[in-house]
């Protein structure tokens, strides 16, 4: 079957004289007509051609500008609020995530790449980087370093999940994560990191928060917990049935209908949690409640994952609270985590954000990103001796910081005016035989096609000139 896409239409070639034998002056030239859009039939490909790992994704030219606007926002917020950027690598020892994601967690349980390599070492790909943060806090020194310390990654994650809109195998994450210091402004100053993120691309969000205080008394919470569902097994999914030995904080995450309604009635966490987690998940509320960061309290918000202790929160799409695979990001503290690997308690916080949904949600919302590059000046050419000096010329003006394009592999001057044209440059430079020969070159306005004739010698300065009003 054939395969429909949308693309430009190729421009005619029109030569209305001569390739390099054209004059110009100080001439109003028509300006070059704008390209069309038109359908075009892609050929078949064969069966065997390559393809596209199920889960995997190409980001492709027309995204790149989202990406980058996240990137540089990520980098902005990095710098402002004092946060250094960590690179981590892509592979780990399986066993960083085993310890610190819980050997219960889905994501260790289901959804890690992992293999044993030639020299016996069982290694997986990064389904997170929590674990990375708290190895490499560890591996580097950081405990000497003045605490906190405050660090931003951003780079891809693998999980072996079913892929389906907004779940992909390969999906990047940013996270910002202050290690070494307990105190509940942390907590707070994080969560607003993640809604500002989310409010300079005007997306709404409906930040989800809850305390699951520490593993004693998470402990009795359980107990009771198990006691309720329990006596309501009978009506649980399959998966809850499990989650009821295995992880049972988990049974409160179950989208099914039947398992929704019977947790209405489920004991909460809040009830029983220790003095200090009561105190500091009451901090953490009134720091956002100082900025006016709007929360919802959700007594049934748990996380998966072991390491978490006390704030736990996800960010949601505004007005999407229910649907799965609709959380934009999430966090919490993890003061154990740490100590866990070192024997020297070090308590930390952190929250990651995934940014396929970040950005699918930004174009939901009708997000405009600035283009990547604006081209100011185009240089056009006709014939080999021209596109030679002008190859030249282009070197000479990218080094002088003016925002150059070009289209050397075309020869016909409107198919490179009307390139020029849809770059939307406010000059273009066209060299042809006869100013090859008087040592000019035309400078056409592309506002209203005036061309002027420069002295060649003088064209990188007389364009810096016009572009600096
Ligand atoms: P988590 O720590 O699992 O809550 O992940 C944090 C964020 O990463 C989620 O809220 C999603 O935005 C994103 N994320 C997690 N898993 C995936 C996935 N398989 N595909 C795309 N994004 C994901």
């Amino acid at each position: 079957m054939a395969r429909k896409e949308t693309a430009k239409k190729k421009q005619p070639i029109v030569r209305t004289k001569p390739a390099g034998a054209r004059a110009f002056s100080i001439t109003k030239a028509p300006a070059p007509l704008p390209p069309q859009e038109a359908t075009v039939i892609l050929p078949k490909l064969p069966k065997n051609a390559p393809q596209l790992v199920r889960g995997f994704k190409d980001i492709l030219s027309d995204d790149q500008k989202y990406w980058e606007v996240v990137r540089a926002e990520v980098r902005r917020m990095g710098d402002e609020y004092g946060f250094s950027r960590i690179d981590l690598p892509t592979v780990e020892d399986t066993s960083l995530f085993v310890r610190a994601v819980g050997k219960e967690s889905d994501i260790v349980e289901k959804e890690m790449f992992s293999w044993v390599d030639r020299g016996d070492e069982k290694l997986s790909l990064r389904p997170e980087a929590t674990a990375q943060i708290a190895r490499a806090y560890l591996n580097h020194g950081m405990l000497a370093l003045p605490q906190p310390v405050r660090l931003y990654y951003i780079g891809p994650m693998f999980r072996y999940e079913r892929p389906q809109a907004g779940r992909h195998r390969q999906f990047h994450q940013f996270g910002f994560e202050v290690v070494g210091e307990a105190h509940p402004v942390l907590d707070a100053q994080l969560i607003i990191i993640a809604y500002n993120f989310f409010k300079k691309f005007g997306v709404e969000t409906s930040i989800q928060i809850n305390s699951i205080g520490t593993p004693e008394s998470r402990k009795v919470y359980r107990t009771h917990l198990v006691n309720y569902y329990k006596t309501q097994k009978a009506d649980l999914c399959d998966d809850c049935k499990q989650r009821l030995t295995k992880n049972p904080l988990r049974l409160l995450d179950c989208k099914n209908e039947k398992c929704q309604a019977i947790k209405e009635d489920a004991p909460q966490i809040v009830d029983f949690l220790d003095d200090e987690s009561k105190n500091h998940f009451v901090k953490v509320l009134e720091y956002l409640d100082e900025l006016g960061i709007p929360y919802n309290l959700n007594p049934y918000l748990v996380r998966g994952l072991d390491y978490y202790t006390k704030t736990v929160f996800e960010i949601l799409p505004a007005g999407v609270e229910q649907k799965a695979q609709s959380a934009l990001g999430g966090g919490g503290r993890y003061d154990n985590l740490i100590g866990m690997f070192s024997g020297r308690p070090v308590p930390a916080v952190g929250f990651a954000i995934g940014i396929e949904r970040a950005i699918a949600r930004m174009k939901e919302t009708n997000y405009q990103p600035p283009a990547l590059y604006t081209p100011e000046v185009f240089v056009a050419q006709l014939g080999d001796a021209a596109k030679r000096k002008c190859l030249k010329l282009f070197e000479e003006l990218r080094a002088d910081n003016i925002r150059v394009a070009s289209s050397f592999s075309k020869d016909d001057l409107k198919n490179q005016l009307s390139i020029a044209a849809k770059l939307g440059v406010r000059y273009t430079l066209i060299m042809g035989q006869k100013e090859l020969s008087e040592g000019t070159i035309l400078l056409r306005d592309m506002d209203g096609g005036m061309q002027e004739t420069i002295a060649f010698n003088k064209i990188a300065k007389e364009l810096k000139k016009r572009l600096t009003v």
